[in-house]
């Protein structure tokens, strides 16, 4: 799995100039080995000076590597634009040659903490944010300090550690960010915070090349960035994980314990009340010696699994956070002294100094915390009324097979359901398992926090997330065999059929398939009503939506039909049938007025200043990765150009649309009345309403009335973050003879709410697709005003627009790659949008818009 990449490391040193290498970043700590080149010898340039990009700094890493026998560089992965991801391994070199002997006696002694006599493993990460860049070049410094010093500490570090270090979390991010910095450098450098240098221009390099937070994905392992860096924690479990990050130019500077209220409830406490306050110790006396500033125990939170400094939490490790205030660029004003990019790598240097040395004093805390943690994990699966989970959707293997492998990735048991589970594709995880607290994390909805602010999510159960049908089993259960890989799927063999084909559309990759054979010039039908017909001998219901594919009333000959679909499934991953009759046993027949032509989406999103990057990269990565379907990404700047001829679908997600003007909005109108779709998302649908493209209306969000209540002025941050809508699941009717709702086969679904967009139901009785239930909530913080404002208010509106529709979400169905429960509702709106028609109500005048 993990591949030790051989190189030749190509000798370029660049021609040094006599830089003098300061103490600023090492103060007193004795002499270094000659024959190791300083990252300032080796770059060319000072560490602060310059934003170093990903590949310099990796040949920097490999030329350690090539010196040194103290380091081993590991190639972990590639970044979509094929950035490498690097793993290096600091130990003493007689560690280097035992090395997997030690790997494997730490992994043996997870569970027992017995690990008292083989070196600590601890990891230093940095960089999950792009545009956060001191931590990088500190790690550069940290990786020369632990090759080059010949101080005894350092000896003493490697002898009795093995340091695991992940220098750049997020490469592509990373240069975007870097490129930045450095193509705006002036000389002498400028630090007017309004200077370009320091006002990135959109999506900036916080995010991956999708415009994802990496910083969420540890839990959600959407990126393959997080899957290579998951897979190695696993395989090497270390006892304590660093997160470096940066915040605001006016910030100091952060260390952990965050804040009490908001630690997990269900990490056993130990962790909270131990290991933080001891750390905390090193950590402000290192920042005092420095004179630099920070806080602790505020702003920040340990709740969700997926931070890179909380993931390690739920494995009975200790993650830390450093919040870095930025010099964003290479000097910025702030309220005090201009803030340098050197004096920021100075206190991420400091931190993971600190963080090594406090580890190796405190390892017999560290055993002892993963002693407890595992006790503690035991102890509450003992108590647990639940014994196990039983899941899985036999009418989508696709979905059932990514949550699996999530599963999987994250270490979790897995067996197959047992022989009395009635569809045969149903798996069990049981409550009884060394990774019982992560199982918790997965498949509990409703778990009590003590706070009511939350800076970010405060559910995340990824079952439904997934959608999935599930159960709660009370009582022992007999499962099938233990799965470590996923096995492979199972297909029908093709048949040719000279009179049509017929694909369920309940799986996940439906739309995929829809649109490649489309791409293949195949005319793809889609039946509006339910039918049930033969296959394989036996009587099959195909319900709303199904997709139909007639063989003579195609353009291209039978052979060739028969071959792209033959193809298309194979690729797709999904069952196609041959019928030899167009005569239902049930329901319509294959000729029916309610089977429908599709339209192949021509898809355009607007993306650019104002607009929510990660849901749009939601949505692009969807599309790239899941469908293989290009979508145009159309910058709002280029909206006046742009020709719309091109398109039948315009996607609008979250965010201010102010620079659209009045004539760039009637054209898009104009567009969508001549007989185009336009999907809209959370605030992307209220421009749509507040524009006057539809006459649906949206809920008032504060109905406040009377004399406010008189408060205390510092209670302003805990009363109004008690309002915001962090993030919480909640549950809707969907209406599954909606072409938006096709493939669903329950009613009852779960939607992701981190928003305050609130749809009024339609006057039109048909126009509603989905509705929140009287009762929706089912899992995480909602405040009660807010609350009961969800009731019962639209989820997914379809409004009339000339003889085109406006298809309005409330809230985001592709949130954070990992809804793939909700990815449907998108993705039907995509390809069926163009069918809908919104029904008009007899005797009465539905508005159509203007
Ligand atoms: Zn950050």
């Amino acid at each position: 799995m993990l591949k030790k990449i051989l190189f030749t490391v190509i000798s370029f040193l660049p021609a040094i100039t006599a830089l003098a290498q300061p103490d600023y970043f090492y103060p007193n700590s004795g002499s270094f080995n000659q024959s190791i080149p300083t990252p300032e010898k080796f770059l060319g340039y000072a560490i602060g000076t310059h934003h170093t990009r990903h590949d310099k700094l990796v040949e920097y890493f490999k030329e350690l590597d090539r010196l040194s026998d103290k380091v081993a560089l590991q190639v972990i992965g590639e970044t979509y634009e094929h950035r490498q991801q690097i793993a290096a391994i600091f130990t003493s070199p007689s560690n280097h040659q035992r090395l997997e002997e030690i790997r494997k006696t730490n992994l043996a002694g997870q569970v027992t903490g017995s690990t008292e006599n083989i070196p600590l493993v601890i990891h230093l990460g940095y960089n999950v944010h792009g545009n956060e860049p001191s931590s990088s070049e500190a790690a550069m410094l940290m990786a020369y300090y632990l090759t080059a010093s010949e101080s005894d500490e350092t000896t003493k570090w490697l002898n009795d550690m093995v340091i695991l270090m992940d220098p750049v979390i997020n490469p592509d991010g990373r240069d975007r960010h870097s490129h930045w910095a450095n193509m705006h450098k002036a000389s002498p450098i400028v630090g007017d915070p309004i200077d370009r240098e320091h006002t990135e221009i959109w999506p900036g390099g916080r995010f991956n090349h999708y415009w994802f937070d990496l910083n969420r994905d540890w839990f959600l392992g959407t990126f393959p960035e997080t899957r290579n860096r998951i897979k190695f924690f696993h395989h090497w479990r270390p006892y304590v994980q660093t997160d470096h990050h940066e915040m605001g130019s006016n910030a100091t500077f952060y260390f952990d314990p965050g804040e009490d209220a908001s630690n997990n409830p269900v990490v056993p406490n130990y962790i909270y009340k131990t290991i933080y306050p001891k750390y905390a110790e090193y950590f402000s006396k290192a920042t005092d010696k420095l004179g630099s500033m920070y806080f602790t125990k505020e702003a920040y939170d340990k709740l969700y699994p997926g931070y890179g400094s909380s993931y390690i939490n739920f494995y009975g490790g200790a993650g830390f956070l450093f919040e870095q205030g930025s010099s964003r660029g290479h000097v910025q004003e702030t309220n005090t002294i201009p803030i340098t990019f050197a004096f920021t790598i100075r206190n991420q240097l400091t931190a993971s100094l600190t963080t090594v040395r406090a580890s190796l004093a405190e390892k017999s805390l560290l055993l002892k915390l993963r002693k407890e943690f595992y006790r503690a994990a035991k102890e509450q699966a003992s108590k647990s009324l639940v014994k196990g989970y039983l899941f899985g959707d036999a009418n989508d293997e696709t979905r059932t097979r990514a949550f699996v492998d999530l599963l999987l990735l994250h270490e979790i048991e897995v067996y197959e359901a047992g022989n009395n589970s009635t569809d045969g594709k149903g798996y069990y995880v049981p409550t009884d398992q060394n990774n019982y607290i992560m199982v918790r994390s997965v498949f509990e909805k409703a778990i009590t926090y003590i706070d009511s602010s939350f800076y970010d999510a405060s559910a995340w159960s990824l079952v439904h997330a997934y959608n999935l049908p599930y159960t709660e089993l009370k009582t022992s259960y007999n499962a099938g065999k233990r799965i470590t890989v996923l096995p492979p799927q199972q297909f029908n063999t093709l048949e040719k059929s000279n009179y049509a084909y017929v694909i369920s559309n309940t799986d996940y990759n439906v739309h995929k398939a829809i649109y490649h054979l489309q791409e293949a010039g195949v005319i793809v039908q889609s039946a509006f009503r339910p039918f049930t017909t033969v296959v394989n001998g036996k009587n099959k219901v195909y319900g709303y939506g199904s997709i139909l594919i007639p063989v003579q009333q195609q353009r291209i000959t039978s052979d060739s039909l028969f071959k792209a679909i033959s193809i298309t499934a194979k690729q797709s991953n999904i069952n196609c049938y041959g019928l030899n009759t167009g005569y239902s046993a049930g329901g319509i027949d294959m000729g029916s007025g309610y089977v429908r032509t599709l339209k192949q989406p021509a898809a355009v999103m607007i993306v650019g200043i104002g607009v929510a990057a990660p849901e749009a990269g939601e949505i692009w990565h969807l599309l790239d990765e899941r469908l293989q379907m290009p979508i145009t990404k159309l910058d709002i700047l280029n909206l006046g150009r742009a020709d719309f001829r091109r398109y039948n679908t315009m996607i609008m997600v979250s965010g201010n649309y102010s620079l659209i003007d009045k004539p760039a909005t009637d054209k898009i109108k104009a567009w969508v009345q001549s007989g185009n779709t336009l999907i809209t998302i959370k605030t992307g649908s209220e421009w749509a309403i507040k524009n006057g493209f539809t006459k649906e209306k949206l809920l008032p969000v504060d109905s406040a009335k009377g004399t406010p209540v008189r408060q205390d002025f510092d209670m302003a941050v805990h009363i109004e973050g008690a309002k915001a809508m962090g993030g919480s699941i909640f549950r809707a009717d969907l209406d599954s003879t909606h072409p938006i709702g096709f493939g669903f086969t329950n009613r009852k679904i779960s939607l992701y709410r981190n928003g305050l967009t609130l749809l009024q139901p339609s006057a039109n009785p048909y126009s509603t697709v989905s509705q929140y239930t009287s009762e929706p909530l089912i899992g995480g913080y909602v405040h009660n005003t807010t609350l009961k404002k969800i009731k019962n208010s639209a989820a997914i509106l379809v409004g009339a627009e000339g003889t085109g529709r406006v298809i309005m979400f409330s809230d985001n169905p592709n949130f954070r790659g990992t809804w793939y429960g909700t990815n449907k509702l998108f993705l039907n709106a995509l390809f069926y949008g163009s069918n809908i028609n919104v029904p008009q109500l007899a005797g009465v005048v539905i508005p159509t818009g203007k």
